[in-house]
C-alpha cells in the first residue's frame, strides 16, 4: 500500500497502516462502552489501553474537569503552584505505600518512569557515591521513550533504535518454582555495589504478556535491595488504582518502594497525568544551596491544573464510592468465568490478578508478530469487542463498572475465537 492511498493524515500508535482497515471513528463513550458513527456499541474490554478504571466519563470526574476549566488552563509549574496540584499531592501521599513524601508531576507513564530513573541516578550522584546500573525483570515494559525502551524488553519493537539504548541488567522472570533464581540473580548483581535501582512492574508484567508473580517475590526483592542500599522503583503505571485487587500492587506484599510511578488510572483515565512519588532521602539528596544538585527535569505541561482536578476527583471517587467492593465483585465474576477454561485444551496458563484475567491460546507459533494476534483482534472487532491480544495471550482488563452481561459477551467471544483459532497458524 502506498502513502497516497492512506485516507487520513493521522499516524496512529502501534499501527501498521498498510495492513489495518480504516480506523473506526468513535463519537461517544459511556461506562464500559464506545459508540461508533454507525451506532454500534463496542465493549471496551481493555479500558482503552488500560487507562479507564471506573468507567468512561465518570460523572464526578467530568464535572471536576468542567469546573476546573472555569479557573485554569496550563500554568507554568516552576515559580508557581496551584491548589489542584497541592491537594492532589497530599491526597496521593496519604493513600500511597508508607515512606513516600514528595510528588513530582509529569504527563505520561513513560515520562514518570524516566523521572524515576533520573531521580535514582541523581540520588547516588548527589550523594557522592555514583552508581550506574539499573536492574529490570525480563519481559518488562516501562514505556516507549528511549530511556524506558532501554529498560524494557528488547525485540522487534525497538530493534531500529538499539544503537541508542543503554544497557541494563535483567533478572529472569520468577516462573513458578523458579523464584529463587530470580532472587539469587538480583542478590549477585547487587553485590557489585553499582546497582542504583531495581525498576519493576509489581505483580503483573503487562505488555510483556500479563505475566504474574506472587507478592512474596516482590517483598523479597525489596528486602535484598534494602540490604544493598539499592532503590526499588515500582512502576505502578498499569497495576495502580485497583487493577490487581488492591489500590496499589505494592500493598499486597506490604512493600514500601523508594519511588513509585503512577499514571494511567490517576485521573480515572480521563486526562493525561502522571506522578513520581519518592522518599524523603531522594528529595533531600537534591536539596542544596548548590544549584548543580537541582533535579533538572521539566515538561511544559507539568501538573496541568485541569488534569490535577480530574486526579482529585478520582481520589474523591475512591474515598466516597465502594470502589474496592466493585473490584472484589469483578474479581469474583472473572474467577467464575475463567473456571470453564481451566482444563480446556485450547488454552494454557489461565490466570488472574484482581481485575486482570489472561489466558494463552494454544497455537503453533506464539510471540507478538505471530499472525494470530491481528486475526484474533479482527475477529473480536467483528463481535464489537475491543480486545487486543498480545500475540497469543488473550486478556481482559475492563473498566470496573462492567456488568455481568458485558463480561459474558467478552468471555463468549473468547470461547468462540478459540474454536476458530486454537491450534491453527
Ligand atoms: C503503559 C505503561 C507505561 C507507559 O505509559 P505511557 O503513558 O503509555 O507512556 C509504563 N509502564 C507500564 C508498566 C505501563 O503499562
Amino acid at each position: 500500500m502506498t502513502g497516497s492511498s492512506v485516507q487520513s493524515p493521522v499516524w496512529h500508535p502501534f499501527t501498521q497502516h498498510a495492513l489495518e482497515p480504516a480506523m473506526k471513528r468513535i463519537i461517544r463513550t459511556d461506562g464500559a462502552w464506545l459508540f461508533d458513527e454507525a451506532g454500534s456499541a463496542i465493549l471496551d474490554a481493555i479500558s482503552s489501553w488500560w487507562v479507564i478504571t471506573h468507567g468512561h466519563r465518570h460523572p464526578r470526574i467530568m464535572e471536576a474537569i468542567r469546573n476546573a476549566c472555569d479557573a485554569y488552563d496550563q500554568i507554568i509549574f516552576a515559580e508557581f503552584t496551584h491548589e489542584p496540584a497541592e491537594e492532589l499531592a497530599r491526597g496521593l501521599l496519604a493513600i500511597a505505600p508508607a515512606g513516600l513524601a514528595h510528588v513530582f508531576y509529569s504527563d505520561s507513564g513513560s515520562t514518570c518512569v524516566e523521572v524515576a530513573l533520573k531521580m535514582a541516578l541523581g540520588f547516588f550522584h548527589n550523594s557522592g557515591a555514583p552508581r550506574s546500573r539499573i536492574v529490570v525483570m525480563e519481559h518488562s515494559y516501562h514505556g516507549d521513550t528511549v530511556g524506558t525502551m532501554s529498560a524494557g524488553a528488547r525485540g522487534v519493537f525497538n530493534a531500529a533504535y538499539e544503537s541508542l539504548l543503554f544497557s541494563v541488567d535483567r533478572l529472569p522472570f520468577p516462573e513458578p518454582g523458579q523464584e529463587q533464581n530470580t532472587l539469587d540473580a538480583f542478590e549477585a548483581l547487587c553485590r557489585s555495589g553499582q546497582v542504583a535501582a531495581l525498576l519493576i512492574e509489581p505483580l503483573v508484567l503487562g505488555a510483556g504478556g500479563m505475566r504474574m508473580y506472587p507478592a512474596s517475590v516482590l517483598a523479597e526483592l525489596k528486602r535484598i535491595a534494602g540490604q544493598h542500599h539499592t532503590l526499588l522503583i515500582a512502576d505502578e503505571v498499569m497495576t495502580g488504582w485497583g487493577r490487581t485487587g488492591t489500590l496499589f500492587a505494592c500493598n499486597q506484599g506490604d512493600v514500601m518502594p523508594d519511588i513509585l510511578c503512577t499514571s494511567k488510572g490517576l485521573t480515572g483515565g480521563a486526562l493525561p497525568l502522571a506522578a513520581t512519588l519518592c522518599s524523603p532521602e531522594i528529595f533531600d539528596a537534591h536539596l542544596s544551596t548548590d544549584r548543580s544538585r537541582t533535579f533538572f527535569h521539566s515538561s511544559s505541561y507539568t501538573a496541568n491544573p485541569i488534569a490535577c482536578a480530574a486526579g482529585l476527583a478520582n481520589l474523591a471517587v475512591w474515598k466516597d464510592e465502594p470502589v474496592l467492593d466493585r473490584i472484589q465483585s469483578l474479581q469474583t465474576l472473572h474467577q467464575q468465568r475463567l473456571k470453564r477454561f481451566a482444563e480446556d485444551p485450547r488454552f494454557s496458563n489461565v490466570r488472574q490478578a484482581g481485575t486482570i484475567a489472561a489466558l494463552d491460546l494454544n497455537v503453533p507459533a506464539s510471540g507478538y508478530l505471530s499472525n494470530v494476534g491481528p486475526k484474533l483482534r479482527a475477529f473480536f472487532r467483528s463481535r464489537n469487542l475491543l480486545i487486543r491480544p498480545l500475540g497469543n495471550v488473550i486478556y481482559l482488563m475492563t473498566p470496573y463498572c462492567i456488568d455481568e452481561a458485558g463480561l459474558d459477551c467478552a468471555y463468549n467471544g473468547i470461547d468462540e475465537a478459540a474454536d476458530i483459532f486454537a491450534g491453527t497458524r
